[in-house]
């Protein structure tokens, strides 16, 4: 019988800036690249997605783990949201993972710290509309771990489109030297995306929630029929699509078609098709929708694709 694979090693654990920025000196001195991964932990296969393909775009990993105290609003879940740093190292170790950065709120958030980044505009709407200064608490979390880090990657995923596109501007804005790479949503077989909150839901709950990708894709595939000619075409899709999760269970925060990259609403999609998306690009749509199941709140988003318009041939 052949012995048994050992075990891999844990990645060690740093909890202090100091320590953390003398590491990545060190891999500096080496020539090694840096990848950074910033999350909340209670890590799934969503997470480690986008750890694997961060292991496959530099020398060394960097993991962070922070429940950001100040991106949750006052009746939101920040004292139950689920923590397991032991389970989060383990699933990290099989990833090879350099190092994992977890540190005190007390070493992020000095008694007097007074400072925010807003970015304001991209955080209005969506799940800027429904959770005020989450946005803003996100922002200046992920500011302060990209300048501790000064990573030359640091990768994000499409799950959370939004706050993906408010780091993109701010890192742009703030001339951050970190290039920031999006990483496409990971879902369960059912379709629901992974989600660290995804364990909050009960027996029946569990049942439920796959059908919120489910009314997204329904809603997707009206849009693309030919429907939507018509001004108040694409409200009436999403209204049925708004019906429909709130007959399954679902309280709707929001149903809305936006474009990718500007993440302005789209009122008439035969007119976007024509007019194309940023500079003249192809058209890039989107559903964006949040929702919540009992206590627990989702986000999931869906790309719509056309086929490419016909270019007009001169003669
Ligand atoms: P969180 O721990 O929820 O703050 O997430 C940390 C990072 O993982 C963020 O960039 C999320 O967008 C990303 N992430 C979470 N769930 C998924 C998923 N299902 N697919 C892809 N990325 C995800």
């Amino acid at each position: 019988m052949a012995p048994p694979s050992p075990r891999p090693t844990l990645p060690p654990v740093t909890r202090k800036i100091a320590s953390l920025r003398k590491q990545i000196t060190a891999w500096r001195q080496a020539g090694d690249t840096i990848a950074l991964v910033p999350t909340m932990g209670a890590l799934h296969q969503g997470h480690l997605a986008l750890v694997q393909s961060a292991r496959k775009k530099a020398d060394r990993v960097v993991v962070s783990i922070f429940v950001n105290p100040i991106q949750f609003g006052p009746s939101e879940d920040l004292s139950s949201y689920p923590r397991d740093e032991k389970d989060d190292r383990s699933k990290l170790a099989i990833h090879n993972v350099d190092l994992v950065f977890a540190p005190d709120v007390e070493e992020m958030f000095a008694g007097d710290f007074s400072t925010r980044v807003q970015v304001s505009e991209l955080s209005d709407f969506l799940c800027g509309a429904s959770r005020p200064g989450h946005f803003t608490g996100m922002a200046t979390i992920v500011a302060k771990l990209l300048l501790q880090t000064l990573p030359d990657i640091a990768i994000f995923g499409e799950k959370d489109f939004q706050q993906l596109a408010i780091i993109r501007r701010m890192v742009r804005d703030l001339n951050i030297p970190v290039k920031i790479l999006g990483h496409p949503l990971i879902r369960e077989k059912s379709g629901l995306a992974l989600s660290s909150r995804n364990r909050y839901f009960n027996e029946q709950e569990k049942l439920i929630a796959p059908e919120l990708y489910a009314s997204l894709r329904r809603a997707a595939d009206a849009l693309k029929q030919g429907g939507a000619k018509k001004e108040n075409e694409i409200e009436a899709i999403l209204a049925a699509a708004r019906a429909q999760l709130i007959e399954s269970g679902f309280r709707v925060d929001y149903l809305e078609l936006r474009d990718s990259d500007s993440l302005q609403v789209i009122e008439n999609l035969a007119a976007y098709k024509r007019k194309g998306g940023k500079a003249g690009a192809r058209p890039k749509a989107r559903l964006f929708v949040a929702a919540f199941l009992g206590k627990t709140r989702l986000i999931d988003n869906l790309a719509l694709t056309f086929p490419a318009q016909k270019s007009r041939s001169k003669k």
